[in-house]
């Protein structure tokens, strides 16, 4: 229920990387005075003079109104922001810890630390960050151990669904708000932290579905959904496994079949598989956290969802051996020079992501086996030239196909989506393309004399 002439907060957001600022800059938008903090320098600086520092669609222009305004700022003080928030929002990244599947809540820690000992009034920490069940109940112990307890402190945690590229959108309308919270209190202050965004859904005679729980269910109900995910895009990609066993099309069964509406056909396109800062590792940490509390079994499958998945990165360099009559050395083909050109390096389009990115994965295995690679990304070279500096780089996607035998379309920006096969088939050398996204028309390839190869699927001369 709204709370009886609430005040709007004064918001934080801790971190401030694509979740952190996305949302400092959303919710100023909304209204909200905010403050983003982040202990990175560079960014707070970048993001204080008007620049995201990542490619979001429609992010840099809401950032310079919205400092325009006065109602956003940026800083690297916890005491500022301790001083500023009536809610601060925890943004910070939870990897995949080094030694193994576990998250990495190294960074929550710090900033939970960083922020507590210099609270002097009642507050709310709302976690946003991905976490593993049982962390907010951990953060709430340490907020005791670092500020007074006569402050009343308290700890929310609201998972975060946001899809990189449709960020924006994704943050101003989203599919819905959970929230695990202990009291009343803390609930009537989400209530009011999101009120801006119940306000706008409400002009725009829409519905924001909300679910107050309690932590573990709102800890679990991020992992459960990129599980999900991250099984239905396994599913269809083992099925693109049978297809090539039997000579069947993978595109035209995941049609057919997401005609139900049961099954539905979002999520359901075969390919070399999911990427990036989120699944993988969401899926390795819940499988280790699940371990921990004894219902490990309960999460097996999630490790063959792992492998199917990791499984379509080889597939990539096991097509492009076969197509181009690569010998099998011991440790896999040589590719002996041969210039392949890889269309894509972030994990999806409109992004400059590149973490655990499959295009770039598939780029690296080609090279070390010896191929002569040149990437070309419309908006992730900066960040693939920084993490695999040994690979060539084209500077359009026409340097990138001139003179190639094999042409490689690894993550379907529109770029490749709508390139004419026959302007590009006068540049290459040979007319091979595999389409790890089963994202172009075949037989518009085929037809300007390309043999095409999609993943699950049939070649197409
Ligand atoms: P990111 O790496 O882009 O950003 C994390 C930021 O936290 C960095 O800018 C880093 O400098 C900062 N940071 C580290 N330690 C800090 C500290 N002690 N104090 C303040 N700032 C600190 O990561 P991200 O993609 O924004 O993800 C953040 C969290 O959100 C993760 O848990 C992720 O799983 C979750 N999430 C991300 C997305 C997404 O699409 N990116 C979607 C949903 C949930």
């Amino acid at each position: 229920a709204p709370p009886s002439g609430a005040a709007r907060p004064r918001l934080t957001f801790l971190g401030t990387g694509y979740l952190g600022a996305t949302y400092a800059i959303c919710f100023a938008e909304l209204g909200y005075e905010v403050l983003g903090l982040d202990v990175d320098a560079v960014k707070i600086a970048t993001l204080a003079g008007g620049t995201v520092p990542f490619h979001e669609p429609g992010l840099d222009e809401l950032l310079r109104k919205n400092l325009a305004s006065g109602r956003l700022r940026f800083t690297t003080s916890y005491q500022e922001a301790a001083d500023f928030g009536d809610v601060h929002f925890i943004c910070v990244g939870t990897p995949q810890r080094h030694d193994g599947l576990g998250a990495d809540l190294g960074y929550v820690e710090a900033a939970v630390t960083g922020l507590a000992p210099y609270l002097t009034r009642k507050a709310l920490i709302v976690g946003k960050s991905t976490v593993p069940v049982g962390t907010a109940d951990w953060v709430e112990r340490i907020v005791h151990r670092h500020c007074d307890p006569a402050l009343g402190v308290e700890v929310a945690w609201s998972p975060e669904f946001l899809q990189e590229g449709y960020a924006v959108e994704d943050v101003l309308r989203p599919s819905r708000v959970v929230v695990g919270v202990r009291s009343d209190w803390a609930s009537r202050m989400v209530y009011s932290a999101h009120k801006g965004l119940f306000d706008l859904a409400a002009a725009e005679d829409r519905e924001v579905p909300v679910v107050v729980t309690d932590y573990a269910t709102a800890e679990l109900v991020k992992v459960a959904a990129n599980a999900y995910l991250a099984t239905k895009i396994s599913f269809i990609n083992a099925m693109a496994e049978v297809c090539e066993a039997a000579d069947a099309d993978v595109t035209q069964l995941s049609q057919a079949i997401g005609y139900d509406p049961r099954i539905g056909h979002r999520f359901l396109q075969a390919g070399i598989g999911f990427g990036g800062g989120c699944l993988p590792k969401d899926i390795r940490a819940f499988q280790a956290r699940a371990q921990e509390i004894g219902a490990g079994e309960a999460l097996r499958f999630l490790h063959e969802v792992d492998l199917i998945n990791q499984r379509r990165r080889s597939r990539v360099v096991s097509l492009a051996a076969e197509e181009l009559g690569c010998p099998a050395g011991p440790a896999g083909p040589d590719f002996a020079g041969a210039r392949i050109a890889v269309l894509g390096a972030t994990f999806k389009p409109n992004s400059d992501d590149i973490r655990d990115a499959p295009a770039l994965a598939a780029a690296v295995s080609l090279s070390r086996a010896g191929a002569d690679v040149h990437v070309y990304d419309p908006e992730g070279m900066a960040n693939a030239k920084t993490a695999h500096p040994e690979l060539s780089y084209a500077a359009s996607l026409d340097e990138a196909v001139q003179d190639s035998v094999l042409t490689c379309v690894l993550t379907e920006w529109a770029e490749f989506r709508t390139a004419d096969p026959a302007r590009l088939g006068a540049l290459v050398r040979e007319r091979r393309v595999i389409d790890g996204r089963n994202c172009l028309d075949g037989g518009a390839w085929a037809a300007a004399g390309w043999r095409y190869r999609g993943m699950g699927r049939t070649a197409m001369t």
